[in-house]
């Protein structure tokens, strides 16, 4: 191998790794895939940010509804991001990526893997969703992405 094709070949070992990552969170995909399009029919908008499908907005809960109670501003499911809004997608991007970076590493498996994680910490005693490990790593790289 000649240095002048080495470049050529981390490009496609990148896109190769790319792909794979894509196949293997492609279940949970699916299932952010099926509730986006829910949300799309009742008005919500998509973009795709970093290779990520973003979906939020559309009609809003009436003040009483028990949609509102709804303890998230946003889910990711895959390399899809359910948010309330536009507003809460931006707000929480980065912390949401992390969860992608996440799928694309345990890929179904993720839903396991993550109720497991808060079952150890409601097991402790903790709150399961705060003390999450899962949780705890999107926080801070998030945060290390911020500051
Ligand atoms: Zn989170």
């Amino acid at each position: 191998m000649t240095a002048d094709r080495r470049p050529k070949h981390a490009a496609v070992a990148r896109r190769a790794r790319r792909a794979f990552h894509y196949i293997w969170a492609s279940p949970a995909t699916a299932i952010g895939l099926s509730i986006g399009v829910v949300a799309l029919c009742l008005g919500a908008k998509a973009r795709i940010v970093d290779g990520v499908v973003e979906i939020g907005g559309g009609r809003r809960a009436a003040p009483d509804s028990p949609r509102r109670r709804i303890p998230f501003d946003a889910i990711t499911f895959g390399h899809v991001i359910l948010g309330r809004d536009p507003v809460c997608l931006a707000h929480l991007r980065a912390h949401e990526h992390v969860h992608v970076r996440q799928y694309e590493r345990w890929g179904a498996l993720f839903f396991a893997a993550y109720a497991v994680a808060s079952g150890i910490e409601a097991l402790r005693g903790r709150n399961p969703y705060w003390w999450n490990r899962f949780e705890r790593e999107a926080r801070a790289k998030a945060a290390q992405r911020s500051g």
